[in-house]
């Protein structure tokens, strides 16, 4: 079996000043430290906002912590008169691993269609870094039984137009929105169905390789009461985490049950 080194993804969404932001690194490095956490074995990374991104990079950077980090959202430009926008090269340059693309709430509260995201996947790709592409049905999709077909074509919509060394750089958090902050977490068996389809379907088009380096994470309402049983599910690589993360000791104890 292929190893993939599972990957613990605190979504801070806009949550916390730079100065908490602080804070919380601070302490979280204390609190793994402490419980000798083999960064070798699961990787941590966080999303700040934007305002905050220098300042956990100076933080990382200075206690050289093993902690990775990226951002929310990115502009598909590279650069000029978009008023507001961050470009993928900008983000880059602040040492950033990732940026979560396609988030349920940026396509619901911004303009994020298929096409920006494709777009918005090839500028973090384009920048060196890794997109961490959001898919996942909502709750009519699952009424109706089609939530697998629902998310597989989320992630084709994406990789169709991406080479295999481009999707082989993907990761895939499996979101099922109506899961998304709301306390209602997947069961694991219905996490794994939809993982284990998204990855026999990137088996299916990209070849094995290709499949088995992608990591595919679960989100939804994960705590630190229901992630030992989600992790243990083989195709689910670590989870993107919403409300948890914004607790350290709750983040910190997650990633040690990973
Ligand atoms: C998320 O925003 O990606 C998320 C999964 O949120 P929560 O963990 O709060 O459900």
């Amino acid at each position: 079996t292929v190893k993939r080194i599972p990957l613990v993804a605190g979504n801070w969404k806009m949550n916390f000043d730079h100065l908490e932001a602080t804070y919380f690194v601070q302490k979280l490095a204390w609190l793994l430290r402490d419980a000798h956490f083999d960064f070798k074995r699961c990787e941590v990374a966080l999303f700040p906002s934007f305002t905050s991104l220098r300042s956990v990079q100076v933080l990382v950077e200075a206690d050289r912590l093993r902690v990775t980090y990226g951002a929310q959202s990115v502009s598909v430009t590279t650069q000029g008169a978009f008023t507001g926008d961050v470009s993928a090269d900008m983000i880059a340059h602040l040492g950033c691993s990732y940026v979560i693309v396609g988030h349920s709430e940026r396509r619901k509260y911004h303009p994020e269609d298929d096409a920006n995201i494709v777009d918005q996947v090839r500028a973090v790709l384009a920048a060196g870094m890794q997109p961490i592409l959001c898919v996942g049905e909502s709750f009519e999709e699952r009424r109706q039984g089609i939530e697998l077909d629902f998310a597989v074509g989320q992630v084709r919509d994406v990789t169709r137009d991406l080479s295999d060394e481009e999707t082989s750089k993907l990761i895939v958090a499996y979101e099922p929105v109506w899961a998304i902050g709301t306390g209602m977490v997947a069961t694991p068996q219905s996490a794994q169905e939809a993982s284990c389809a998204i990855r026999e379907d990137l088996r299916e088009t990209f070849g094995a390789d290709v499949a088995d380096a992608v990591r595919i994470l679960y989100g939804g309402s994960v705590t630190s009461k229901n992630a030992s049983e989600l992790i243990s599910q083989p195709d689910v690589d670590g989870f993107l985490i919403g409300g948890a993360a914004l607790d350290v000791d709750e983040l910190a104890k997650i990633a040690r049950l990973v």
